[in-house]
């Protein structure tokens, strides 16, 4: 689960991790409010959306007065902002983070994810921060330094004051960034973060370290134990059809393909994709519709799916283990008729029932395409797709 900048500085704050002044705001004279309040001289108008680069977007808007606070505001709130983590659609903005502006003196990057293969978090820093750290990543890897934070101790004073030195954090300043870095920690730690990524990280003028961006992912297996987290959701940034699967609990990720597939398990799901693939064809979703998939669940997924504009054809493939075929295949009829569906559909399945459930599928009297494996259907529903 993302959320906004804004919140993300909330947590932070709470962490001991020095951020500018600002309040959340949705209107523009919200925004002006909130600038009267913050009292200049210099404020930064800020788009707030779940994606990066919004300072190169247009999206991050330096104002000297009153008046530029309203003018940006006007022209950020509402706007289609466009960044490289948006796609070309973009993402409308309904919220801005109105904050004091800061006197940079340098830039710096620090980030935490989960890395696998030592199974710890890992601290990323550099002394390459603001709007290019992904060229740095991809150009100049040597500029990025890594620490991998053992769980028992944490990040140690010794850890942090020697990565602070290493991205170029003068010796006055060290305190204050250890701060800044163990604040962090704990923050990723404490609230079951997948990530947590502050760029820039600023030296101030006067030698203060001040985080100007905040963005924290969460673990939504973890969310459980965060009522205060979840609280921060922000539909409005999440696919519609995702948002509507998940109230079905059914896992669904939209994708850019045109074959939508209906499938129960995540390892068949994925095999599903790989094999439509395989032959030629792409998937329009991913879709698990769990163990417990009755007749509503896959009418609610078929709903789902043909949500999606492109969506030239769909393979249902379905093994029938704890759940038997004969009930996929009842639910498959119900669905096909109560959504009216017009494009074309193969099923295969195997296991308990089976006979059963193609029976059913044979006497709908539904123009259903019968497959045998998952070869066999893939292919006919890459041909039904193409036609
Ligand atoms: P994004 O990463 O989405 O582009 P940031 O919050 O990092 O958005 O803002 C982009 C740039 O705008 C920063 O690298 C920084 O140079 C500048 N900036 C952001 N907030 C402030 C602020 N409060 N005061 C001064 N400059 C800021
Ligand atoms: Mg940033």
């Amino acid at each position: 689960m993302k959320i906004h900048e804004y919140q993300g500085k909330e947590i932070l704050r709470r962490y001991g991790v020095a951020v500018p002044r600002g309040f959340p705001c949705f209107s523009v004279d919200e925004a002006v409010d909130a600038a009267k309040k913050l009292g200049g001289p210099v404020w930064v108008v800020k788009a707030q959306i779940h994606a990066g680069g919004r300072g190169k977007g247009g999206g991050v808007k330096l104002a000297r007065s009153l008046d530029e606070v309203r003018r940006n505001a006007s022209a950020i709130l509402g706007m289609q902002l466009v960044t490289h983590q948006t796609g070309p659609q973009g993402q409308k903005v309904k919220r801005l983070l109105i904050e004091e502006g800061a006197d940079i003196r340098k830039e710096l990057y620090v980030g935490m994810v989960v890395d696998r293969a030592t199974q710890r978090v890992a601290l990323m820093a550099s002394s390459e921060g603001g709007m290019d750290i992904e060229e740095v990543a991809a150009h100049t890897p040597e500029k990025i330094h890594k620490v991998f934070i053992d769980p028992a101790t944490g990040l140690k004073d010794a850890e942090a004051d020697d990565v602070a030195v290493k991205i170029g954090v003068p010796a006055a300043s060290v305190p204050a960034a250890r701060s800044s870095l163990q604040g962090l920690y704990k923050a990723f730690w404490e609230c079951d973060a997948s990530l947590a990524e502050i760029n820039p990280l600023i030296l101030t003028g006067d030698g203060r370290v001040v985080a100007l961006d905040a963005k924290m992912n969460f673990d939504s297996n973890a969310l459980f134990r965060h009522p205060d987290i979840v609280a921060l959701r922000d539909l409005d940034e999440e696919d519609p059809a995702e948002v509507e699967a998940s109230k079905y609990d059914l896992s669904y990720i939209q994708l850019d393909g045109d074959i939508g597939c209906l499938v129960n398990g995540a390892g068949l799901a994925m095999a599903t994709m790989d094999v439509i693939k395989l032959y030629g064809g792409e998937p329009a979703n991913f879709l698990d519709v769990g163990g417990g998939a009755t007749a509503d669940k896959v009418t609610e997924a078929f709903k789902i799916m043909l949500r999606n504009p492109k969506l030239a054809a769909i393979l249902v493939n379905i093994f029938g283990g704890i759940m038997r075929c004969d009930v996929i295949a009842e639910g498959v009829v119900t669905a096909s008729r109560a959504v009216g569906l017009k494009v074309p559909l193969v099923v295969r399945m195997k296991g308990t029932n089976e006979e059963l459930g193609k029976k059913i599928l044979a006497d709908s009297g539904l123009p259903i395409i019968a497959a045998d494996t998952m070869a066999d259907a893939a292919q006919r529903v890459v041909a039904a797709a193409k036609r």
